[in-house]
């Protein structure tokens, strides 16, 4: 195996518990094939560990153990092991869920979503897209597999010098799946849905937050319709907003296939629409705020606050007395000190009392390593609204 000879800050990284390895700590990688498993070194030549190595990311090396023994298969199959029947306890019961979330999963890079006996496998750095065949036969040991599709067609890829790719691995291509979850059945594109086909980091928040639902519910940011037919059948009429066409028509069929005639849905910019609603005095019992995220990076953290605070103004001002406001944010630039602010400041300026009823996060599916902040990403506030 190469080895990669890293500084003492790359030492410290390793030592404070997060798993990445920049550039500028990287002192001797000459070595180094793109996308090996490589043994870490420092300068006096003591093992630290053994890491994937990117010959274009700014992140070149990407911790998978401490331990000496090597990285192998039977270590992958491991890891891929442990982060299943993690989820029988945590996910109990659920048809949807993301099996393996990267670092949450000591497995950097790699994202793997389950729809029912189909996969959704993202590998997204050079390490993890050499260990792709690898991933699919595993995952056709542990399953009677009906489809493994890669959605490999992100971005971040360019980073890694990867192209964009999406499209079956094994098995067949599906064109859709359905599967329950919580009582309600949902149709997924896997292959041309947003993210992995559906939103799953918002599981337990849709089921948390149909406790609430009551009167007349608005889902802003509706996508398929996740938290609105979740809800609905605790409600008298629901709306649901969202700006894609073909979200829509997802969240349309999966309305038709529960058999559910209270819900509406409106093609529109939900700042657009808020704004028009409030000023034509309408009003709502139940309010669901799920944006996608505003601040991709720091330096957007200011502007993003600003389109959270006039979100749940609008949200607040529009709620009848004993309302109930389901608001999130899932940048994880944006922390919950500062989402709270801003839904303060929001609150204050809508004349409202708001109780923080329950601080939820991300799915335990999507797990948070303490020692690496980057997993936190979602927040989650259920507030009372009077
Ligand atoms: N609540 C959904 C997930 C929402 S993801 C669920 O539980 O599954 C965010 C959604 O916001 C996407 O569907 C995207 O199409 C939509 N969107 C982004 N910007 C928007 C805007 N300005 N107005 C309305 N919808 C928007």
């Amino acid at each position: 195996m190469a080895k990669v000879v890293i500084s003492s800050r790359g030492v410290e990284r390793i030592l404070s518990g997060h798993p990445w390895i920049y550039r500028s700590d990287v002192v001797d990688a000459s070595g180094a094939e793109p996308g090996a498993v490589v043994e870490l070194v420092d300068r006096r030549k003591r093992f630290w560990g053994q890491a994937l190595y990117s010959s274009k990311s700014q992140i070149a090396l990407r911790l998978l153990t401490r331990e000496p023994r090597p990285f192998d298969r039977a270590f992958l199959a491991e890891r891929i092991r442990a982060a299943a029947d993690y989820r029988k306890n945590i996910a109990k019961g659920a048809q949807a869920y993301r099996l393996v979330a990267a670092e949450g999963d000591l497995l950097p890079s790699l994202v793997i979503d389950r729809y029912g006996e189909c996969f959704v496998v993202q590998t997204l750095s050079q390490g993890m897209e050499k260990l792709k065949p690898a991933i699919v036969e595993i995952l056709q040991e542990l399953y009677s597999v009906e489809s493994i599709v890669e959605r490999n067609d992100v971005p971040v890829r360019s980073l890694e010098g990867l192209s964009e790719q999406k499209g079956t691995l094994a098995r067949e291509t599906v064109a859709e799946v359905v599967v329950e979850e919580h009582g309600v059945k949902f149709a997924f594109d896997l292959l041309n849905g947003q993210k992995t086909g559906g939103f799953l980091d918002q599981r337990e928040n849709r089921g948390a937050a149909r406790a609430y639902a009551r009167g007349r519910l608005l889902d802003c940011f509706t996508y398929a319709g996740g938290f609105a037919l979740t809800m609905a059948s605790a409600c008298k009429s629901v709306v649901g907003i969202d700006s894609s066409a073909e979200g829509l028509a997802l969240a349309r069929r999966n309305q038709e296939m529960n058999g559910l005639t209270n819900l509406e849905w409106k093609e529109a910019n939900c700042f657009d629409f808020l704004k028009a609603a409030d000023r034509a005095g309408e009003r709502f019992d139940t309010v669901v705020l799920d944006p996608p995220p505003f601040a991709r990076q720091k330096s957007s953290v200011e502007s993003a606050l600003r389109g959270y605070r006039e979100l749940n103004l609008r949200a607040l001002k529009m709620l009848n007395p004993e309302g109930f406001l389901v608001t999130c944010s899932c940048s994880y630039h944006v922390s919950e000190a500062d989402f709270l602010g801003a839904i303060a400041s929001a609150a204050l300026d809508a004349h409202r009392t708001v109780t923080v009823v329950e601080r939820r996060t991300q799915s335990r599916d999507h797990p948070i390593l303490l020692t690496v902040p980057e997993t936190h990403y979602l927040k989650c506030l259920i507030l009372r609204v009077q």
